[in-house]
């Protein structure tokens, strides 16, 4: 099953929970700085996300939306 996130990155808070859960290393921090000057993560590899949603439950700032593909749609796991 292939996954995908999308990253608000005006949100992100840079905190790396997310890093530090994702099992396929998707996740990087972004070089720079958002509106409120702290550096967001964006998805670097996304060819290697599962759609496992570890990331976006781990997000205390609700940053991160998960899509799964199944068959032929994709749909929103979580946010
Ligand atoms: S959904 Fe899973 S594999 Fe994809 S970026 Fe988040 S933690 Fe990593
Ligand atoms: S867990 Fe959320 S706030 Fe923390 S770095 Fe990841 S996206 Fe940003």
């Amino acid at each position: 099953m292939k996954g995908r996130i999308k990253i608000d990155t005006e949100l992100c808070k840079g905190c790396t929970y997310c890093i530090d859960t994702c099992p396929a290393g998707v996740i990087v921090i972004r070089k720079r700085f958002n509106k409120n000057g702290f550096f967001p993560v964006i998805a670097r590899h996304l060819e290697k996300c599962s759609g496992c949603a570890m990331c976006a439950k781990m997000c205390p700032e609700i940053a991160i939306e998960v899509y799964r593909n199944d068959a032929e749609k994709t749909r929103k796991v979580r946010r």
